[in-house]
């Protein structure tokens, strides 16, 4: 099928934005374009996971810091945010033998959110943005997006591009074939798996307002409250060391070993089950430079910097981008031939900033496994 002509006639008067990756930082640029009077077309490779009854993949429940606020507030959405999430104003550190101390973030009254609803919702109030689902992007060659379900879209000159498509950016392959496109990529050898803690007796089966950390050399688990009072846990290990358990026995041995307060609460059953549900999941670091091409195309978020999460600054940094690109088009006239390259030029060094700070820190904590306290330093400090 191709829609592109029904398409162009009812954008052919309008400045027109196609953002493909309907993700955290996809629908908010949605948001910040449509607040400008872009017309915005998003496509999202994903069934609306709203409606959907199975959601893989991972939890939406992420730490929003000031960084992240900032990027909501300047398009009136902090407030809906945080209202909906949950603050945390300490971390909570578990420690093997079952004492639990707490860590403030910063002064009195200070502290980061989980963030808990999604940014989806906000895009769909404005008239002038239509969400497309099961819109997978396959490629992009001379004007023409190509998606799944054969279907394809023809651009105009004036249409801007902003890919949003995560670290495996399906936008970025076009940049592999440009001269002087700069790229790297680092799988990290942990993994993460997520793991429920249910309610208990309909309540928060730990203190809700924490960042909970048990912080264990080479392992670490979190866990961050949802508003059904259950809590989203993430280990964090080697993939060898995930390897190594294969039966839900060993599942509770290990358990026992490193987080024996959490195995009531999660339930050993649950435990044994869940372990499997999924496998570990792989985290990489993804680095490029410059974020656009020619006036025609911008990367933002993961799609530009996936980050590991030992900061807890990949979404954040994504929101920000969308707030610094804003701010560009404020100060040179929405022209895209000075926007893209403006932002290419403030926005690398400070993403290429985070990235590296959140990967210092991930080798921090692996070359220090001995030193037990330096280690217990760091990983309560990144979090
Ligand atoms: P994504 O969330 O990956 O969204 C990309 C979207 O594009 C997806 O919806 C996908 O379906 C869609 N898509 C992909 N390919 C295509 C295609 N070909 N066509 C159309 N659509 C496509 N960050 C924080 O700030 N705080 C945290 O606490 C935090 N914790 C984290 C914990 C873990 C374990 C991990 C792995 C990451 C964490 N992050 C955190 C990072 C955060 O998850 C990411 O930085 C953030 O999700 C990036 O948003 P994004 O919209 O750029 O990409």
């Amino acid at each position: 099928m191709d829609y592109s002509t029904n398409f162009s006639k009812s954008t052919s008067k309008k400045k027109v934005v196609a953002v493909v990756g309907g993700g955290l930082v996809g629908a908010l640029n949605a948001c910040y374009f449509a607040k400008r009077g872009f017309q915005v077309e998003v496509f999202e490779s994903r069934e609306d996971i709203r409606q959907a009854k199975i959601v893989k993949g991972r939890s939406i429940n992420l730490a929003l810091s000031h960084r992240g606020r900032q990027a909501l507030k300047q398009v009136g959405m902090e407030d809906t945010i945080v209202s909906k999430g949950i603050p945390m104003h300490s971390r909570m550190i578990h420690s093997l033998n079952g004492t639990q101390y707490p860590i403030p973030y910063g002064k009195k009254g200070q502290c980061i959110f989980v963030m808990l609803c999604s940014v989806t919702a906000a895009a769909e109030t404005y008239s002038n943005t239509k969400l497309n689902f099961a819109h997978k992007l396959l490629n992009w060659i001379n004007h023409t997006l190509t998606f799944s379900l054969s279907i394809s879209l023809s651009l105009f000159l004036k249409y801007l591009i902003v890919g949003c498509d995560g670290a495996f950016s399906a936008i970025r392959k076009q940049f592999l074939r440009q001269s002087r496109f700069n790229f790297s990529q680092t799988y990290i050898p942990h993994g993460y798996l997520e793991l429920t803690m249910p309610p208990i007796n309909g309540e928060f089966a730990m203190k809700p307002n924490y960042l909970h950390i048990w912080p264990r050399n080479t392992f670490m688990m979190i866990a961050l409250p949802n508003l059904d009072k259950t809590f989203t846990c993430t280990l964090f290990m080697p993939f060898d060391e995930f390897e190594n358990v294969t039966t839900g026995d060993q599942v509770i041995e290990f358990f026992q070993k490193y987080f024996p307060d959490a195995i009531p609460l999660i339930g050993a059953d649950a435990l044994k089950r869940d372990y499997f549900r999924l496998p570990a999941q792989a985290m990489v670091s993804v680095k490029c430079s410059p974020y656009h091409l020619s006036d025609k195309c911008v990367l933002m978020g993961d799609a530009a910097h996936a980050v590991v999460p030992f900061y807890g600054q990949g979404m954040n940094a994504g929101f920000e981008d969308c707030l610094v690109f804003n701010e560009i088009m404020d100060q040179l006239n929405e022209d895209f031939s000075a926007v893209l390259p403006e932002y290419t030029r403030v926005r690398v060094p400070d993403d290429h900033a985070i990235a590296d700070l959140a990967m210092y820190n991930y080798v921090e904590m692996r070359s220090h496994v001995n030193s037990k306290w330096f280690l217990f330093r760091k990983y309560i400090d990144n979090f």
